[in-house]
């Protein structure tokens, strides 16, 4: 998946929910979703993982907190976050591994890992 595949995800996601946001990829360390719908994904993301599983994990992080937001629900990694993003993570084949907030590993449905914390 290139950055533009990954931002149209993103992007899409966002639009289902009636939200109005704007995902760019950055030289940063870590990314960051605004009350304002910016959300910054690192570019160390893409070279995480084969076929750019963590990457477009990262985004779906990013973009399930803005639902959050939008829906009024308070907190950051909570339960009902989780939640949120598992489903999405699931239309792209993907089970995350929790260790607290963020997987340590992400596996597919047929019991494969797509990427495992080095
Ligand atoms: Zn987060």
């Amino acid at each position: 998946m290139t950055q533009k595949e990954l931002k149209e995800i993103g992007q899409a996601i966002l639009q289902e929910h009636g939200i109005k946001g704007k995902i760019k990829f950055k030289k940063i360390s870590g990314g960051r979703a605004t009350k304002l719908g910016n959300i910054s994904i690192p570019k160390w993301t893409l070279k995480e993982s084969k076929n750019q599983y963590y990457a477009l994990y990262y985004v779906i992080h990013e973009v399930s907190h803005l639902i959050q937001y939008h829906r009024g629900l308070k907190g950051c990694h909570t339960d009902e976050f989780k939640e949120i993003e598992k489903a999405l993570m699931l239309r792209y084949n993907m089970i995350p591994i929790y260790s607290k907030a963020y997987p340590k590993k992400l596996i597919n449905q047929q019991g494969e890992t797509l990427y495992e914390r080095g």
